[in-house]
């Protein structure tokens, strides 16, 4: 998978270099570019950023070095994604369809956001898809796209090395994972739960099931498929 992201301050995707896109760049899966939409900005200033027409608050990132950042990549193919608190919230559903393109190119935004005219060109010569990290504002695109983009290399076939644990984990089935344990059996004064170290590995994953369905209930009662028996669960959603 290749993965562009077009930025102002392609400093703040410096994570991406460390031990996530290293261990997936050794492994010959992902090819990540990081690119300052600046180098598109012709004027001495280097200018990205206008007033929005119609009046208002704040600056609106201008088409042009946009258009020539997307001709110069080649966007054609790829699926660009606008990072955006308009867009669709960011889901593990969304994340496992992002795995499967070959070419993402993240486009964030800053300011009050982007002219519109750069995502309706760009709709003309590529999926467009405007993601939402979660409801609130950001001051700009790249944590959501740091965050994407985490989630999505994870996800591609051949990053994990025990694919097993991508199955069981939190929203992967619609719930949420149950508590895990690890060594030692006994710590100050909590004690592992005996199901655990029964060795019984039909009581083992009833119990996980359960639990996992209990903490879904009481935490995110809106994750909970109305097939799921919930008997015994009170539920009580997260403040
Ligand atoms: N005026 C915009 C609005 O009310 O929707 C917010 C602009 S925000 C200050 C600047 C940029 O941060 C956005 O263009 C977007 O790229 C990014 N951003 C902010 N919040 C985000 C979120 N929840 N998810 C994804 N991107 C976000």
């Amino acid at each position: 998978m290749r993965i562009d992201v077009l930025t102002i301050f392609p400093e703040y995707l410096a994570p991406l270099e460390l031990s996530l896109a290293g261990k997936a760049r050794e492994k010959g899966l992902i090819d990540v570019r990081v690119h300052d939409l600046r180098q598109w900005a012709h004027d001495k200033h280097r200018t990205v950023d206008d007033t929005p027409y119609g009046g208002g608050a704040g600056m609106v990132m201008k088409p042009e070095p946009w258009g020539e950042a997307f001709d110069e990549l080649g966007i054609e193919g790829a699926t660009v994604v606008f990072t955006t608190p308009s867009g669709q919230p960011f889901t593990q559903a969304v994340a496992r369809d992002l795995a499967s393109r070959e070419r993402i190119v993240f486009a964030c935004g800053r300011y009050e956001g982007i002219d519109q005219r750069v995502l309706d060109e760009a709709a003309t010569r590529a999926e467009v898809r405007e993601i939402s990290l979660g409801d609130y504002v950001l001051n700009g695109g790249e944590v959501a796209a740091l965050a994407i983009t985490e989630a999505v290399v994870r996800l591609v076939p051949g990053f994990m090395g025990n694919a097993e644990s991508l199955v069981e984990e939190s929203h992967e089935d619609g719930l949420l994972e149950y508590p895990v344990y690890t060594k030692p059996a006994a710590w100050r004064g909590h004690d592992v739960p005996p199901v655990l170290l029964s060795g019984d590995h039909g009581a083992i994953a009833a119990w996980r099931r359960e639990q996992a369905v209990r903490r879904t209930a009481q935490r995110r009662p809106d994750l909970v498929h109305p097939s799921v028996p919930l008997e015994g669960v009170e539920i009580r959603p997260v403040q």
